[in-house]
Order: C-alpha cells, then structure tokens, then sequence
C-alpha cells in the first residue's frame, strides 16, 4: 500500500499534468495519499431538492432539478456575462457565469435534465444562481453515493480552471475506486478493538463519502484519535527516553541557606499551594532524575519565591542557579527582590541583560567559572555562548511562553550534565491543550492567591468619558495608591503607537500637573537606565503614575499600585489583557481595572471587554480566547512541537480526545518503553514516518 499512496497524482483518473501541477501548487497534493488525506471541511445533504417556486436568496446552498431552456449574454465589458434560463415543473430562474462560457455551452446541452446546485441570490428581482456547480442527472445516480456531500476547500486559481469542489469529489471518487484492496490498518489491533474504532481503511473512505451522520461521526472520530494519538505518544516516548537517559544532580541536603532564609528572612507565611508545590519540586531535586517542571500559577499566585526557594536548594548542594526572565525591567526586578530578600544571607548574586556593561560582565563571568557565583538573573543575555558556568544544577525560566524553544535549549546545553529545570508561567492554558504544549514536563499548579487579596474590579469607559476616569484616578491618588496608564505597542505601527504614548503623556501631564502630581514614563525604545531610573521612581512611590507600553505586561510587581488603565484595550488580546490586570490587585486594597476604548467596537473585542469585566478567573478567559481565536494563535502553541499541520483534529476543541490518547500512550510505553514488542512495531513505524523530519528541539520543552 505504501506504492499505491505514494504514487503521483498525475496516474490518478481526471488528473493530467496540468491539473496535477494545479493541486500541487496550490493545495500542496503530490501523491494518492496526499489527495485522500484532504479531507473536507464541512458536508451538504443533498438528499433534498428544491422546487424553482421554493427558493429565496435567504436560502444557503440548495439543489435543484430542471432544464436549460436557452443561453444568451447579457451586460458589457467586465459586467458581461453568460446566462441560462433553467426551469423546473414550477418556475424558472437565472443561472450566471461570468467566464469559462464556451466550456459551458459545450458540456451542459439545452433540454437534457440537469442538477443544479449553488447559492440562490437576487438581482433584478429575479433569482439567480452565479456559477452554479452542474451535474447531468443521470451522472449523478452513479456517483459513489453518498447523502452527505463532502465539501472542500479550493482556491480562486483551482476554481478557475474548474478544480471545484464538486471536481475534487469526483476525484475523490476516482482515487476510491481505484484503491480496490484494503489499506492496511496503522494502528495495532489491540487498540482498534478495545476502543472500538472504525478501521482505517473504512475510516478514510467514509470521510469523504459518507452513508449518513452516524457513519460519519465514527470516520472523523477514528482519524482525529490517529493524529492525535501520535502525538501523544510522540511525546511520552520522549520523555520516557528523556528520564531513562538523563540522571539528574541529587540535591540531597537542605541545608543552612534555606533553612536561614525560611526562618529567619521569609516575610509571611508561604500559601499552602506554595508548600504544596515546594514538595514536588523538593522531591525532584532528590531523586537522582532530571527535573523537567512547569510551574503555573495565576498571576499574583507568589511564584518568585517559589523559585527563590528552588533555588536555595541548588545552592545548599554546591551548585549554581540562574533565573531567565522575558525583559529586562522584570529582571530587574527579580534582581531588586532577591537581593532585598537574601538580606544578611551570604549569597552571591548578580544581574544579567543586554546592557551590562563590558566591566561587569567580566566579574560575573570569571565568578561563574571559580564558582563563587550563586545566582545568576538576567535576559535572553543569560544563553548567550559566553556566559559560562562552573557549576549549574537549576534553570529557572520565568513567563516561559514568552521564549522560543531554541532559547530554552541553550540554556540546557550550558552544563555537561543536563541541569534541573523550573518553567513557569502565569498564561493559563486549558488543561488538555496544555497536555501538547507542555505534554512532556510534570506540572505543579499554585491554586491559590495569598490571603486577603481581593479581586480586582474591571470597568469599561468609553473615550469621551476620560473626564470621569481622571477624577477617579485623582481620588484614589489622593488615598496614596499609584495608577499604571498603558498604551498598545504593535509592532507593524511602532511610530503610531508612540504617538498614541505621546498624545497620552500630553494628555495626562496636562490633567495630573507637577509639582502637585509627579508622572513617569517607560517604553521599550528606552535606554535601560532610563527605563529602570523610571521604574524605580514609580516602585519607591514617588511616581503617582506610570505611563508605559506593554513592556510592563508581565511580571511586574508594586503591590501600592491598584489601579491598571488600559488604553485602546480593543487592540489587546485576552491573554494580554490579563496579564496586564494582573498587575494590580496584589496587595490588600481594592485595585481595579480600567479598559478605555473608542465607542466603535468589533463585535469581537466587544466580546473580550465583556469577559473582563466579567471573570478575574486565568482558566476561564483562556477558555474563551480559545475559542475565539483557535489554538494557533495562543502564546505558545507555535512551541508545542508538532511537525506537521494538523488535518483533521484541533488541539483547542478535542480535548476529550487528547486526553483519552494520552492516557492509552502512557499505557503502551509504560508497559513497552521502546516499543519493541511485535505488536507495537505498527506505531514504531507510525512515528518515524510522523516525526522523522523532527529536530532535537525537544531536548527542552
Ligand atoms: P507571580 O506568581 O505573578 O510571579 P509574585 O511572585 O510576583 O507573583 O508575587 C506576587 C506578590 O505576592 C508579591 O508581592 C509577593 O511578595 C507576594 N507574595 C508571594 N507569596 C506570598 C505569601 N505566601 N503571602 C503573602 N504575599 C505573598
Ligand atoms: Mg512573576
């Protein structure tokens, strides 16, 4: 069978060279297999035809029956057009083309009875159907026959050399009926059987052609658990080898450094989520495996000290730590934290981002080398090849979605012995989307905020109510609290964007006037120190209010700050917009959350400024982008790994699929870890012929 999927499309029935050229160039379709694994994307019943008299352009697709009374041209220039008048028992309308006209009056002869099927519209108060699809009656009762037509998706270029969707089914029908021999299943028996699935064989010929809805439903069940299975079992197979391969550093001790940190320097209780986590991670660290964890916690949740805490441990048993955040302002930041929070602990940290200087970077490279370097914070700097270390045991990444797989690589690579990794990210993911993206880390989860926050209040204005939202910003200066104004940055418009940050500053330096207010501001086209010259004004209070981009979107933490006002919040993403939301609420006053937009809305931004002011749950609003925007588009998903488009699942919607292939791959590598037993060659053979093309990119997720 594998000779009969591979062969070129060309020796398919209907296709000649030059359509072969079309499919391939358009539709990527090379081979047999390539054409059957096209599946369609939606499917029409056309058991049902309609009377002439019946239709009205309110109508979606319909089918019809009659003949073509005459042709005649009607119009000029490019508003020329063909048209036919086609009649049935009980009327008549108009079928329109505006090319391909003499093919049309060859194939489809006056008076001989056709079946019309197409979109009913209107024009001249007659109804009409424009580039109708059209088959000849008697054709139709031989076609494979199928009640649920297969629709497919083709392109302007195939449609206009009548590679319809209606001509792809026939080649469909073709490729079918030449496939006279049963494709030999792809996974073993033991799995079709116990999960009662349709076989493959049965599987791809019912997708395209099938008997009615139930049939059709066990088909795209089959095909979607195959690709997703795979996946699954792509990945626990690699993390089965990963843990087999790698022995990690035993931190067996915990010694003084944490010991003095947790009873003498911890500034409150942890949260039990904390503790929890702490436990998991403790346990890692000791059991001589290589600790590949995500950490996730909404953000607030307390993640830092989770990671100061790790980190510790690390040093307790001789080794170095370093830490890697997304920007500079947030390393910062991790820096000024840590240090406040080793006061009098004899540890050594340092700071690393693109814009240390040449001196420093010196001293951090020699005392990573001799070891007397515990902690190391910093950037993307961290991973570059420079940076060497003598001793490195844990890798921190924090807001790991904002990194590249390769980045995370490198940072593996700068120990002979693969270090123990922490990710951790406050971007909440549905579980079992979470189960692909980060399907071969263990995860702990922090489900709980420390006490006495009180969930942010979200409000929405419109622009002309700018008034109303200074005087609340002034009455809240007035109790001592701090405001963060941000402005979008979008990358394609970089100089509009600044405007809008100007006009914001004007605007805002007029309403809030020094020497009674005092404003600062901060953006990615900064120089570091006037960016951190900004932040610390803002974070020691003497900055009431802070106008930024969204380069403080994560991480940053200034507990007096309690109020967040998002400016043109329509061009935020829900992710994002509750990243930035997350920047408040983290002490115990009320904070709240404005979103500022033009009273023009789509409708769905419309849909996004609503769940914000409804939900301050991560999970939730995660679940809603997803389904607004499709899995592709969330932070992270580009990361997950898989080589190839999916066809036919989609890792957002079939969540009860995934898990359910998971839970039977971890099953099959539990019991056979390199698939070596007979049976399981089948799913062998299915991965190499999947991921062959895959790189190491995985050595880190
Ligand atoms: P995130 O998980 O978003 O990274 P942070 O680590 O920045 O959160 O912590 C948010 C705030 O909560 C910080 O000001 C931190 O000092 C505080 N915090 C962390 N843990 C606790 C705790 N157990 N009790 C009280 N406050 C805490
Ligand atoms: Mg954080």
């Amino acid at each position: 069978m594998p000779d009969f999927l591979d062969t070129n499309i060309t020796y398919l029935q209907g296709v000649g060279p030059k359509r072969a050229e079309l499919l391939n160039k358009e539709l990527n379709i090379n081979t047999f297999g390539d054409l059957l694994w096209y599946f369609p994307y939606k499917y029409i019943d056309r058991t049902r035809f309609f009377k002439i008299s019946e239709l009205d352009p309110d109508l979606p697709f319909v089918q019809i029956r009659g003949v073509i009374k005459g042709y005649y041209t009607e119009g000029h220039g490019a508003g020329k057009r063909l048209v036919a008048d086609f009649q049935d028992d009980t009327g008549s309308i108009k079928l329109v083309w505006f090319k391909g006209v003499k093919w049309i009056t060859q194939s489809y002869t006056p008076g001989t009875e056709f079946i019309v099927f197409g979109k009913p519209g209107v024009f001249n108060g007659m109804i009409n159907i424009i580039h109708p699809e059209i088959e000849a009656s008697v054709k139709a009762a031989e076609r494979v026959s199928s009640a649920l037509q297969a629709q497919y998706n083709t392109t302007e270029n195939l449609k206009n050399h009548f590679l319809t969707s209606r001509a792809l089914s026939k080649l469909m029908g073709n490729l079918i009926r030449q496939m006279n021999f049963r494709l030999p299943e792809t996974l073993p028996g033991y799995i079709v059987s116990k999960h009662n699935l349709m076989d493959i064989d049965e599987a791809l010929r019912k997708i395209h052609f099938p008997s009615g809805n139930a049939e059709l439903e066990k088909a795209r069940y089959r095909l979607k658990f195959e690709e997703l299975f795979f996946i699954q079992l792509n990945i626990i197979r690699f993390k089965s080898n990963r843990s087999r391969k790698f022995r990690g550093f035993v931190f067996s001790n915990v010694g003084d450094n944490f010991n003095n940190f947790y009873f003498n320097n911890l500034p409150f209780t942890l949260t039990d989520a904390q503790k929890k986590v702490m436990k998991e991670i403790r346990k890692d660290l000791g059991s001589g495996k290589q600790m590949n964890r995500l950490l996730q916690g909404d953000v607030g949740s307390g993640k830092t000290l989770v990671a100061l805490m790790s980190m510790l441990i690390a040093i307790d048993n001789g080794y170095q730590a370093c830490l890697m955040a997304p920007t500079e302002i947030l390393a910062n930041q991790h820096y000024q934290t840590i240090t406040k929070l080793l006061d009098g602990i004899n540890i050594k940290v340092r700071l690393l981002t693109g814009s240390s200087v040449r001196t420093s970077r010196k001293e951090i490279s020699e005392s990573l080398q001799d070891k007397s370097l515990d902690i190391l914070i910093g950037t993307h700097a961290l991973i570059e090849d420079s940076v060497k270390f003598g001793r490195l045991g844990l890798v921190i990444i924090d807001e790991q979605h904002r990194f590249g797989v390769e980045q995370r690589a490198k940072l593996w690579q700068k120990s002979l012995n693969p270090p123990h990794i922490l990710v951790m990210t406050a971007t909440p993911i549905p579980r079992t989307l979470a189960m692909t993206i980060y399907g071969d880390l263990d995860v702990s989860v922090i489900d709980e905020l420390p006490p006495g926050r009180v969930p942010v209040k979200t409000m929405h204005f419109f622009d002309s109510e700018r008034n109303k939202v200074f005087g609340f910003l002034r009455s809240r200066i007035a109790e001592g609290r701090q405001v963060f104004v941000v402005y979008p940055l979008i990358k394609e418009s970089e100089k509009m964007d600044y405007k809008d940050l100007e006009d914001g500053w004007d605007t805002i330096s007029r309403a809030f006037p020094a020497p009674e207010y005092c404003v600062s501001v901060v953006h990615g086209k900064m120089t570091s120190a006037l960016k951190e010259e900004s932040m610390r004004l803002f974070r020691e209070g003497q900055a009431d209010i802070l106008i930024a981009t969204t380069v403080i979107e994560v991480g940053v933490d200034i507990p007096n700050a309690t109020v967040m006002v998002i400016e043109s919040a329509e061009r935020f993403g829900l992710s994002q917009l509750h990243q930035l939301r997350g920047r408040v609420g983290r002490g115990a006053d009320q904070s709240y959350c404005i979103l500022m937009s033009s009273v023009k809305l789509s409708k769905e931004a419309a849909t996004r400024i609503e769940i914000m002011t409804e939900t301050n749950d991560g999970f939730e609003i995660a679940e809603t982008d997803l389904q607004l925007r499709g899995p592709g588009d969330i932070e992270g998903t580009m990361q997950s790994g898989i080589p190839f488009d999916l066809k036919i699942a989609n890792l957002g919607k079939d969540g009860q699929i995934i898990e359910y292939a998971r839970n039977i791959a971890e099953e099959i590598i539990s019991r056979d870890p390199l698939l070596e037993e007979s049976s399981n060659q089948i799913l062998a053979a299915g991965l190499r012929r999947l991921f062959s093309k895959q790189q190491s990119w995985s050595n880190i997720s």
